[in-house]
């Protein structure tokens, strides 16, 4: 063969797979069109998923991964929390790890629609952000209480109730400055603790959602996984724990099923400078390792698994994937933060989000009262008399807000 003959059949054959490889690349007789572009109109499939830009369709579940990684947050992970919506609009925080409070507000929704958490056990790195997030939601528009749900503990002062009540006295000095200036019905906290050694056991039913707790194995007594069931779906949580036989009983059958998956021994000695044994133990007595969370999930059989708790990176997940895929062969996500996943009947589908870091909150749902003076705490005179006034300057700014609104407020310090 001649050698232009050679190119010539190289063109030919580098045409005919870019044809066959690449959509929209010449359409086969009789095959249907791609659909049209306009120049003028939008982008019409999401690849990406844009808070607060897509509806819930009514029978549809959509999970948002607000953190997913370790107590040592960094700026691509936040610790554990995961956003669940609901058709019907119901919302639910499942825990609120350190640096998760962040992800949440990224998702643009009404502090009010967020007033349930559930916490699967009191480590840092699954509650850390709930002081940040009562009382920066209290102060960015939250009217109703906050409804917390957690284990009790093997005995009272290790449980929920005693946690939060000691979180209320940790922060006397920040609520002794809303309560006399901003309305802080907000702030009010309903404390529910359960017992963490019930099995299946029923601590929500409201608006056709039903929430039960099983118990988990980690740390100390008082570690739960959660399992939701709304519209014929059941969303599985499982918070930190070693594989239990509750979880592999009750996850059973999950639509989705979130379970831990920690880093390989190997890799908590290599990355994170754990000694060799206490890698073994921790990684696989106090967490759960790739291989354990690919056999939990192969007898739990999900439509669909998620793994987190674990630094996602581009050179740590084909080797986390590798050691699932010993034991899994599923339908997996490696969760990183700002994951999303719509959840029906028929299809999960898992995107990325893409993420406004200049957000606002919402507006208040309600009117907002007045701040109750009675509750406003008075500071001694030292402090007052360090208070520079410069009433030529703060005046001015009444007046504007007087104006604008038809009010007659005067400044406080003169
Ligand atoms: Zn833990
Ligand atoms: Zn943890």
């Amino acid at each position: 063969m001649k050698p232009w003959t050679l190119g010539a059949l190289a063109v030919f054959l580098l045409g005919l797979s870019a044809g066959l490889l690449i959509d929209g690349i010449g359409t086969p007789a009789g095959a249907e069109e791609p659909p049209k572009r306009s120049p003028v109109g939008t982008v019409p499939d999401r690849d990406v998923y844009y808070p607060g830009t897509e509806p819930i369709a009514p029978d549809e579940m959509r999970i948002v991964a607000c953190g997913t990684g370790m107590p040592s947050v960094r700026p691509k992970q936040a610790a554990a929390c995961f956003l669940v919506e609901l058709g019907n609009g119901d919302k639910f925080l499942f825990d609120l790890g350190s640096g998760s409070h962040e992800r949440i507000s990224a998702q643009k929704i009404p502090y009010d629609f967020l007033d349930k958490v559930f916490i699967g056990h009191l480590h840092v790195d699954h509650m850390g952000d709930l002081p940040s997030f009562w009382l920066g939601g209290t102060v960015m528009n939250r009217l109703t209480p906050l409804r917390v749900w957690g284990p009790s503990g093997a005995t009272p002062e290790y449980g929920t109730k005693a946690c939060l009540e000691h979180m209320k006295k940790m922060y006397v000095w920040d609520i002794g400055t809303r309560g006399g200036v901003i309305d802080f019905r907000g702030g009010e906290l309903e404390i529910n603790e359960f017992p963490f050694d019930k099995v299946n056991n029923e601590i929500f039913n409201e608006n056709g959602v039903i929430v039960r707790s099983i118990p988990a194995v980690h740390g100390l007594d008082g570690a739960v996984s959660f399992i939701l069931e709304w519209n014929g779906m059941k969303f599985v949580f499982g918070s930190d724990t070693i594989p239990n036989k509750w979880y592999v009983e009750h996850a059973k059958g999950a639509d989705f099923a979130i379970h831990e998956c920690f880093l390989p021994p190997p890799l908590l000695v290599e990355k994170q400078g754990f000694a060799p044994l206490e890698a073994l133990t921790v990684g696989t007595q106090g967490h759960t390792a790739p291989e354990q969370f690919g056999k939990v999930m192969s007898l739990v059989k999900p439509r669909y698994a998620v793994a987190y708790h674990f630094y996602n990176d581009f050179d740590i997940a084909p080797e986390m994937l590798r050691r699932v895929r010993k034991t899994y062969d599923g339908p997996v996500s490696l969760a990183t933060d700002y994951m999303v996943w719509n959840v029906t009947k028929d299809s999960v589908k898992a995107r990325m989000s893409a993420v406004d870091e200049e957000i606002w909150p919402s507006p208040a749902l309600k009117k907002k009262l007045p701040p109750d003076f009675t509750k406003a705490i008075p500071i001694s005179d030292f402090t007052k008399s360090g208070a520079l006034g410069f009433p030529e300057v703060v005046g001015p700014l009444y007046e504007e807000i007087n104006k604008l609104y038809g009010t007659d407020y005067e400044p406080g310090f003169k």
